[in-house]
């Protein structure tokens, strides 16, 4: 029988709820799949803080980077928010991102078809959506230096190499290719000096993809025609900041943040991880949505196992618990023939992914 290792990182907040869903559901369909997972468990984020005063322990690198994939949760919290910032779980994630190498996230947004109601938009507009926010994620503003402040400034940089952007639009043109076949490079390139580098450099990488459309968007333009026509996205390509705030936006057309998955990939090990963060406002009391968790599972088995019936199951599982009606609070009004607590709905998923017929 085959045998994976898993890294599992929890993290704060609602990470450890929405994590177990995803094990108790990754466990139902290796056990028809005939596949074992073992899972190796690490610290990170504000919970590693208060353990051993570090936001990303060395062993949560080591033990990473020693497994076949990362599953992970969410991190942060208001507790940690005053420390200093290389002590605050974000700075954790980043870093433990950068250890990882994992430059290209990938983000789909796709809207069930059972929640289209559930949508902020008009059911027209978003009924069929499916497109794929690919997000560099370890260059750009967030890594950028010069970075500092003082009592009256602050500052932070970005900057873009063209090796970074290189790799990253070969990612997005190779996922189109198996797409739709259109890329839209997201920046700022009327504003930014860093912007024109990306869309000069995106430009020259898609003439190795002649098969694939590429059109160029300003940042503020594309927020608008997310919100306006999203179905005229297949592969949205973009830098760190924009992607992070362009997927957000994207989570509400599918309905919930709590739905949308996502797989951080580029070196040897991809980690899996939801959209949302560590949403304090309601860990702890059982109602936090578990299937972007469950989904980013499913990406791992894909991508990095390359169990693919398995992956089928856990997406049909997902799609028959929301045709039954089954909803977490967050979706609650729309079409809840069941309101779950975040356990019942992985009891449910699993079931149902064991179960289906491919
Ligand atoms: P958040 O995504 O945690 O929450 C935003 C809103 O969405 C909240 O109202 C929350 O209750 C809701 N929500 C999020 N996930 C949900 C789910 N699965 N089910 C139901 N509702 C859900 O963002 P925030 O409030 O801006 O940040 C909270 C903390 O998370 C901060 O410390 C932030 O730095 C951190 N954060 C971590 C990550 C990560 O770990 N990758 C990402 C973003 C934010």
């Amino acid at each position: 029988m085959k045998k994976y290792n898993i890294a599992l990182i929890k993290g704060d907040g609602i990470g450890p709820e929405i994590i177990d869903e995803a094990v108790k559901v990754l466990d139902a369909v290796a056990s028809v799949e005939n596949f074992e997972i073992n899972y190796n468990e690490f610290l990170m984020g504000g919970c590693a803080y208060d353990a051993v005063g570090d936001p990303l322990p060395e062993t949560t690198i080591t033990g990473s980077l020693a497994s076949d994939a990362v599953l992970f949760g969410a991190i942060g919290g208001e507790k940690w928010d005053n420390l200093p910032r290389e002590k605050r779980p974000e700075s954790g994630l980043l870093r433990f991102r950068k250890e990882l190498g994992v430059y290209a996230n990938l983000r789909p947004a796709s809207v069930y078809d059972e929640l289209v109601n559930a949508s902020s938009l008009k059911t027209e507009i978003v009924r069929g959506v499916d497109l794929m926010v690919v997000r560099e994620l370890i260059g750009g503003i967030y890594f950028g230096e010069p970075k500092g402040r003082d009592e009256n400034k602050g500052w932070n940089t970005m900057v873009y190499t063209r090796d970074e952007i290189t790799r990253i639009a070969h990612q997005a043109f190779k996922i189109a290719m198996n797409r739709d076949k259109r890329v839209c490079s997201v920046d700022k390139a009327n504003v930014l000096d860093v912007s024109q580098l990306w869309r000069d450099v995106v430009t020259e990488i898609s003439k190795e993809y002649p098969e694939v459309e590429l059109s160029h968007m300003y940042v503020d333009n594309a927020a608008m025609q997310l919100v306006r026509n999203p179905k005229q996205f297949d592969v949205i390509l973009t830098g760190n900041i924009f992607g992070d705030i362009l997927s957000d936006e994207a989570s509400m057309i599918c309905g919930s943040i709590g739905l949308l998955p996502s797989a951080s990939v580029g070196n040897k090990i991809g980690v899996y991880e939801p959209i949302h963060g560590s949403a304090p406002d309601i860990a702890g009391q059982g109602i936090s949505n578990p299937i972007a968790t469950i989904a980013s599972a499913s990406m791992m088995l894909r991508f990095a196992l390359g169990e693919y019936k398995a992956a089928d199951r856990i997406d049909a599982g997902i799609k028959q618990a929301l045709k039954e009606g089954y909803r977490t609070k967050d979706l609650a009004q729309f079409d809840a023939k069941e309101v779950c607590s975040t356990s019942e709905i992985g009891s449910i998923i699993a079931n149902y992914a064991a179960k289906c017929k491919l």
